[in-house]
């Protein structure tokens, strides 16, 4: 029987181990706790969650539900467990933490495919098509594996924490206030949309972000490390350059120079950049605008900008500590790291952001770990699934500023280009059209998974 190691028994790693193992391989697990412990985790368990107990929503016009759903039809050991130990929690699936944590490690320390090794890896080595290798050891991955991560990647492709901007719908921008052009007129001479403001609405906005509540870290964060945040001018929160005073914003994200407001025919005051995210041109990503405010804040500030009043947020700004690779520039879609055959990655170390997220990227890669020691083909999953959609977003080659993403229909082609209205002419609400996206990706799953059950377990 042939092996696949593993390195870290998280959400990603455990559910890539059970993959394996049903699929009758043999899978060799690397899991560091407790005897070294990260500042997130406090047990020595498998899968430990390390702050909300939640899964998030469970309606399938929720993206997160959609892709808890193609887990279930891909038999996911961590959608099992999580059902198992669930507790109430509305429209949510959320978990008892420890029954969850006690139902997987159990399962798979039970299972006879799998060995468990308490050790801290500190290499990539070892690994071929024969003897494949996944490395799943998460946001929080120890410092020593972390610089071999990063001799391995090259300098600049591992970041340690996330400085993320919001990003909208294309479809909730009022275009007959953001107008189209580059800086100087550079490159196409419209790539960006621009926000413009009056002195008036600058002072407002910075006043606003002022007063605004603010997490002290995103998601249960060491407070230090947002300290040690500080150097990186590039990625410095809204905040912290408004701390510099009132008209720090003008010299960076709001820089006015190079552009021109065609209704006034003179450049504003000040101007916010959106840029595009992705090919389609579907999603916009507010340039700069890196932010610890609350999310009900940022809902309510951005919107008064001119032209945004009706902001449709994909993904909301926020600052936390996270280890992740430049994976569009690193890996394919199918997880496999470029021209290292047997070696892939996994989890939230690939900028897959939240407990699902990091789950569906493990079962992703043992699937395909699998298919490699079976020479089977690699598979990558169609765009049409959430699956593949969110794989196909980290792994885009074209992709640039790469930041961490959690699954939305907006990465979801099937759904961006899904009319608005039917041949009546009525609108088709925005619900009907995710719902109509969901039963295309569970049908696609349903056909994919089927062709890749095991044949032995
Ligand atoms: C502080 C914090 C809070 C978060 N809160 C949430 C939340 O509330 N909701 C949400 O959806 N997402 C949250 N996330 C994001 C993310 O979904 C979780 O971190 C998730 O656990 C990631 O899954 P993973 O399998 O990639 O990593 P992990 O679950 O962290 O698993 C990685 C494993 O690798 C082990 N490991 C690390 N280095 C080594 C090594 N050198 N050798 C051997 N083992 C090693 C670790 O001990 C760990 O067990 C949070 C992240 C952080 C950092």
């Amino acid at each position: 029987m042939k092996t696949v190691r593993i390195i870290g028994a998280g959400l990603a790693g455990s559910e890539a181990a059970w993959q394996i193992a049903r699929r009758g391989h043999r899978v060799s697990l690397s899991e560091m706790r407790p005897s070294v412990g990260t500042k997130a985790h406090s047990t020595g368990l498998c899968a430990e969650l390390v702050c909300s107990n939640s899964f998030r929503g469970a309606a399938l016009h929720n993206a997160v539900g959609l892709l808890k759903e193609e887990l279930k039809l891909w038999d996911s050991l961590i959608m099992k467990c999580a059902l198992e130990s669930e507790v109430p929690a509305g429209g949510a699936l959320a978990v008892d933490r420890v029954v969850f944590s006690e139902l997987v490690d159990s399962t798979l320390r039970q299972h006879p495919n799998i060995s468990f090794q308490e050790e801290e890896i500190s290499a990539i080595e070892g690994y071929s098509a024969e003897e494949p290798l996944i490395v799943a050891s998460g946001p929080l991955s120890s410092p020593k594996l972390s610089s071999a991560i990063e001799s391995l990647t090259g300098d600049g492709n591992l970041a340690f924490f996330d400085a993320i901007s919001p990003i909208i719908y294309d479809e909730s921008i009022d275009t007959s206030v953001c107008f189209r052009q580059s800086r100087y007129d550079k490159g196409e001479g419209d790539d960006y949309l621009n926000v413009p403001l009056s002195k008036d609405e600058y002072y407002d906005f910075v006043a606003e972000v002022k007063a605004a509540e603010k997490y002290t870290g995103n998601i249960a964060v060491e407070s230090d490390s947002l300290e040690k945040l500080r150097p990186f001018e590039g990625c410095m929160p809204i905040e912290d350059m408004i701390e510099r005073g009132d008209d720090t914003l003008l010299f960076g994200p709001f820089k006015p120079v190079g552009l021109r407001d065609p209704r006034t025919n003179s450049r504003p005051y000040a101007v916010l950049q959106l840029r595009q995210d992705d090919r389609e041109g579907k999603l916009w990503s507010m340039v700069g605008m890196q932010t610890r405010m609350k999310r009900a804040d940022q809902d309510r500030i951005f919107r008064k900008l001119p032209g945004l009043g009706a902001a449709d947020f994909v993904r909301y700004g926020s600052v936390h500590r996270n280890t992740f690779i430049e994976s569009p520039r690193l890996l394919d879609a199918t997880l496999q790291y470029r021209g290292h055959a047997g070696l892939f990655f996994a989890g939230q170390i690939t900028g897959t952001e939240g407990y699902v997220e990091s789950t569906a990227g493990g079962l992703l890669a043992g699937l395909n770990a699998s298919l490699l020691l079976e020479d089977k083909p690699l598979i990558e999953l169609p765009e049409e699934t959430a699956l593949g959609a969110l794989m196909r977003y980290i792994s885009d080659p074209e992709r640039k500023d790469f930041q961490p993403m959690n699954i939305s229909f907006g990465l979801m082609n099937s759904y961006l280009n899904s009319p608005n209205r039917d041949e009546k002419g009525k609108k088709i609400g925005k619900k009907d059209r995710r719902l109509a996206a969901a039963a295309v990706a569970l049908e696609k799953t349903k056909q994919i998974s089927a062709s890749h059950m095991p044949t032995t377990c």
